[in-house]
């Protein structure tokens, strides 16, 4: 049961049953059950919200959201975990328990996932779909970025990951961690990290730091971008020589389709100096640059109404 998934809860448990926890699953729970309110606050739970999870563990969080939303769906690969959470929750009848890996590949989530999903939105109507989950820290990334893609997409994410990718995700312009991934996630999405979490919440310790990060997509913030795959190309090339100048930045991640006077003619009007770098610019300002160089490219003139 969720408030009794202590440390010595959770290791009578597993030893009564003869497992133990895998790393290679990423299997760190959550025991300081404090930490399950924030999540759940982040997450403003509604009665009629569809709630994924991904990574059951021994059910903790989805007993706790379960009485307060429509539905929770919750993935989880390892079967052991499976039997010993099915047991917590089977006075839980708004759950559906789904056995395997959430992702189909690296770049795909497993169909089951989003049919099951779209299947209870539709039983629900009105309900907003949302991820809130201690994701598994080896598959966040895929997770996240694989949901930015499917429709639909959820209301919002609330997540525990490791703070060292959260730090990415929120990372402002001209700081170490400010990259490709910043800029995708920013320009889709209002990203926050609302808690960071030490080693300690969790049974066994991983070791590194976590953080809870709300991810809300922003129609109106995608709307900006003309050419998602385009915008997503290109901006992953721009940071590929991080130590590079604009100008080469730009060229080298355009030359398929730029010459270098184009690519200057692009950086003069948007008032860019050659020497200054992609890590320099705002989310806002990489928007315009790639969306200029994909009208060049197009073999419209640069940046003319
Ligand atoms: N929700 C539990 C909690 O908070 O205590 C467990 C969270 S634990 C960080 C992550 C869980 O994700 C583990 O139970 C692990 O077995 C599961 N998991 C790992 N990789 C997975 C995958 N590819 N698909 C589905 N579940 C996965």
């Amino acid at each position: 049961m969720s408030e009794r998934q202590t440390f010595s809860y959770l290791s009578q448990t597993f030893q009564a049953a003869g497992i133990e926890p895998k790393t290679k699953y990423g299997q760190n729970f959550l025991i300081d059950l404090n930490i399950l309110d924030v999540i759940t606050r982040g997450a403003q739970l509604r009665a009629d919200d569809v709630i994924l999870e991904i990574g059951t563990g021994m059910g903790s969080l989805t007993k706790k959201m379960a009485p307060h939303v429509a539905h929770v769906i919750t993935v989880e690969i390892d079967r052991d975990l499976q039997v010993l959470a099915a047991r917590e929750l089977e006075a839980n009848p708004n759950v559906t328990m789904l056995t395997f890996d959430v992702l189909r590949n690296k770049n795909h989530l497993r169909d089951e996932v989003m049919e099951t999903v779209c299947a209870k939105l539709a039983q629900f109507p009105n309900s907003k779909f949302k991820l809130v989950s201690n994701l598994p820290y080896n598959v966040a990334t895929p997770i996240i970025s694989n949901l930015l893609s499917v429709s639909p997409r959820p209301e919002r994410m609330v997540v525990t990951i490791q703070k060292e990718l959260a730090d990415r995700i929120v990372a402002p312009p001209s700081c170490k961690d400010y990259s490709a991934l910043s800029i995708w996630m920013q320009a889709l999405c209002d990203c926050e990290i609302l808690r960071t979490l030490p080693p300690s919440v969790f049974w066994p310790r991983p070791r590194v730091d976590s953080a809870i990060i709300r991810v809300k997509p922003n129609e109106a913030k995608r709307s900006r971008i003309q050419d998602l795959n385009y915008f997503h190309t290109t901006l992953r090339a721009l940071f590929f020589h991080r130590r590079k100048f604009l100008r080469s930045q730009v060229f080298t991640a355009t030359q398929d389709n730029l010459t270098k006077p184009q690519v200057d003619e692009i950086l003069l009007k948007l008032g860019h100096k050659e020497n200054m770098r992609a890590e320099e610019l705002t989310v806002e300002q990489i928007i315009d640059l790639i969306e200029a160089t994909r009208i060049a490219s197009q073999g419209h003139k640069p940046l003319e109404s």
